[in-house]
């Protein structure tokens, strides 16, 4: 999530008081960096994967799985290395929102080689043994997007319970304990975002309605009125950001690339939710969604009544349309402009001091856009800052603005180049499945850039198509706005080839519904498939035996998720449960069904259990004793 300041957290008022003085100094140190490096040219390309971890304790005798809250500890252990020599590390390790969670990243990026598509997988598997040496008997480190007993009665190991009259959270459901207790951030933005909203954060997730479900689900509606009676009800920041997801960052060689990958991502993000989703169950119980995404997005929604337009605006500025997480709500290249076609709200003058100081009109609007938040954390030894030098005011809108896509601009004083951030994933059950996905992206921005493709349609297809991507099923019911011509008139003879019979330039704006699977396959006369786009695009490259056949495996497997041949991990994970001895057709998920689940994943990610349903014959080959092997493939 990103950690700027340490020191005092101030309190809400007084971050309120603040809040126009963080705003102006941001954006004061933004246009001073930008002035510096505006120009900077001839970065290479770079890239690397974030994957956030939940370590999990087992009691083997009463058959219950817990989140252990023991992360601050094993982080202590796991950055030794890296506070000793920062230069060597085969990985950094960082905190996250929960007690229970670890972020872990390659020690240094990926550049332009084919050969690292060989090693990120190793690299994770690497980086998973390393957390095991800190842990416990008992204990596990799993990479799950949701724990799907979060928020239920003691879900955590030590058993800690919620405080829903005082403390930051006040959750009917997720106690303060199971905040990350190391640095102060976490628990203020959980204290901040509720304060300045007025209220708890409210989710309200659609029960999965079996035929014993009961509604309503459970007694929430006698404690808060906001709890739908067929919904799973969640009051916590804990709820969202205590998710996992898989992360990708991109450095491009300048800005202006880096804004054509902004965009030429985004109408990817919600095609990749669909086809990582992996979170279905939530509270104990099995809801209707698929994904996180609208969970965490309503977990962090800061907005008063007024900006959520119940109200007439008195207090605040602006009515405003989405959470703080959500899909990007413009695009910032000249392909973009013109399929900006939902209303952008932004700060005028913010916008006309970015314009008059020489910015133009798409970043002025991004940034006036994201500058219409508040600060929800500031730390007083921050307050005040050298302008020239100093970024975290910007920063600390930027980091608190979490969409689908993020730009970042090159941090003060460093060898880093612009980079765009690739959001939407959700983290998988392997390292296998999880390095598939990371190699698949970046193969994707390959091929974007070297074939000048344009993926761009209107913000609010885009926004559409993030809505049906978290349905149950997405992957095999719904069907997602997506360009039918792809090339432009830039593009080399290789991909005008491949997109052959496809595009259409007497439409070359035309959208199309396709499904996952047409999109990343390919449909006959309609739309020529990412994998053979990625392909073709791959046969004119020079790539040793040992990498082409890694790559061709993840291809694969992406292509058999994609058509449905495998199941996705969301309904992988329906599937375990509605299949469970235990299971009563009811919904739940019991701590036995919990344990069981836990205990098959884990098997699962070490190589123990196979899963044909969720890898195919792919991954079963490749047993534990093949991974050393891997592992003596040195990260670059
Ligand atoms: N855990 C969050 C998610 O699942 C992301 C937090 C971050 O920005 O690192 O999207
Ligand atoms: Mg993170």
């Amino acid at each position: 999530m990103g950690l700027l300041t340490e020191g005092s957290p101030l309190s809400w008022e007084e971050t309120k008081k603040l809040s126009e003085h963080v705003r102006e100094h941001g954006i004061i140190q933004f246009l001073n960096l930008y002035q510096r490096l505006r120009d900077r040219q001839g970065d290479v390309l770079k890239w690397g994967d974030e994957v956030e971890y939940v370590i999990v304790k087992f009691d083997h005798e009463k058959k219950e799985a817990k989140l252990s809250l023991r992360a601050k500890d094993v982080l202590d252990a796991l950055q030794i290395k890296e506070k000793q020599d920062p230069t060597g590390v085969k990985s950094l390790w960082r905190p996250e929102y929960g007690a229970y969670m670890i972020e872990g990243t390659p020690g240094v990026p990926y550049g332009g080689l084919m050969a690292h598509f060989n090693i990120v997988e190793a690299n994770m598997r690497y980086r998973r043994l390393e957390v095991q040496e800190y842990l416990n008997p008992g204990e596990c480190v799993l990479t799950l997007t949701s724990f799907p007993r979060l928020g239920c009665d003691n879900f955590t190991d030590p058993p800690s319970k919620p405080t829903p009259n005082a403390g930051a959270t006040r959750s009917l459901f997720f106690p303060d304990d199971a905040v990350f207790p190391g640095h102060p951030r976490f628990a203020t933005l959980s204290r901040n975002i509720r304060e300045r909203r007025g209220e708890n954060v409210v989710i309200n997730l659609p029960v999965y309605k079996d035929f014993n479900t009961k509604i309503p689900v459970d007694d929430s509606h006698l404690y808060n009125k906001s709890a739908l009676p067929d919904c799973v009800y969640m009051d916590a920041m804990g709820f969202g950001m205590g998710c996992c997801c898989l992360q990708l960052t991109f450095q491009a060689c300048n800005i202006e690339e880096a804004r054509t990958l902004y965009d030429q991502l985004t109408p990817l993000c919600p095609i990749m939710l669909a086809l990582t989703a992996a979170s279905p169950l939530h509270r104990g119980f099995i809801t209707d969604v698929d994904c996180r995404w609208n969970v965490i997005s309503c977990s962090v929604d800061c907005r008063t009544e007024e900006e959520r337009g119940l109200k007439p605006l008195k207090e605040n500025k602006f009515v405003i349309n989405k959470s703080r997480y959500d899909s990007i709500d413009s695009y910032l290249s000249p392909q973009g402009e013109k399929f900006n076609d939902v209303p952008l709200v932004y700060d005028q003058a913010i916008y006309d001091k970015l314009t008059s100081n020489g910015i133009d009109h798409l970043l002025a609007q991004h940034v006036a856009h994201l500058f219409i938040r508040d600060s929800v954390s500031l730390f007083s030894e921050k307050v005040h800052q050298d302008d020239e030098n100093d970024t975290d005011h910007f920063e600390n809108i930027q980091s608190t603005n979490w969409q689908t896509m993020r730009f970042k601009p090159p941090p003060g004083n460093s060898k880093i180049g612009w980079r765009v951030e690739f959001r939407p994933c959700e983290v998988q059950i392997t390292d296998f499945e999880n390095a598939a996905i990371v190699c698949f992206v970046v193969l994707l921005t390959r091929v974007i850039l070297s074939y000048q493709l344009n993926f761009i349609i209107p913000i609010s297809k885009v926004d559409e198509n993030m809505q049906n991507a978290q349905k149950r099923d997405a992957l095999r019911t719904q069907q997602f706005w997506f360009r039918k011509d792809i090339t432009t008139q830039i593009s080399p003879p290789e991909a005008n080839q491949c997109c052959k019979g496809t595009s259409d330039k007497s439409h070359c704006d035309s959208f199309a519904l396709l499904s996952v699977n047409d999109i990343i396959n390919g449909k006959e006369g309609e739309f020529p498939g990412l994998i053979p786009l990625i392909n073709n695009y791959l046969s004119g490259m020079d790539v040793d035996a040992d990498t082409h056949c890694t790559i061709q495996q993840y291809l694969k497997f992406i292509q058999k998720r994609a058509s449905g041949e495998i199941l996705t991990t969301a309904s992988w994970l329906r599937s375990f449960v509605t299949n469970h001895p235990h299971y009563r057709q009811d919904s739940k998920v019991t701590e036995r069904i919990n344990y069981d689940l836990l205990m098959t994943i884990d098997g699962i990610q070490q190589g123990e259990i196979s899963c044909p349903e969720l890898l195919g014959d792919i991954f079963t080959t490749k047993t534990k004793e093949s991974i050393p092997t891997a592992l003596t493939k040195e990260a670059c």
